[in-house]
């Protein structure tokens, strides 16, 4: 009787075990789809940014407009040294 005790125990034990170990499949499951996505975020900025990024800021920097981060968008007078460095900056990377 004892025995059969200590067996329903342990197979309550063994079936939550079980359980636990779905969910931590699931949860892996889980952050493999939020990784794969993140990586595929990254690569879409990644591949967008060098040559879409940089040609548009000094169009709009020659069109008059400062690109600068304390000033961006506004109209620029005449030639702002924060916004020649940050082109200058900016093409270095590339
Ligand atoms: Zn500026």
């Amino acid at each position: 009787m004892s025995l059969y005790r200590d067996f329903l125990e342990w197979q309550e034990k063994l079936r939550a075990l079980l359980e636990e170990g779905e969910q931590l499949a699931r949860r892996a499951e889980g952050l493999e789809q939020e990784n794969a996505l993140l990586r595929q975020e990254r690569e879409a900025t990644v591949v967008d940014e060098p040559t879409g990024g940089f040609e548009a800021l000094s169009q709009l920097y020659d069109e008059g407009y400062h690109i600068c981060p304390m000033s961006f968008g506004r109209m620029r007078e005449e030639d702002c040294l924060f916004c020649l460095n940050f082109l200058r900056n900016k093409g270095k990377k590339e």
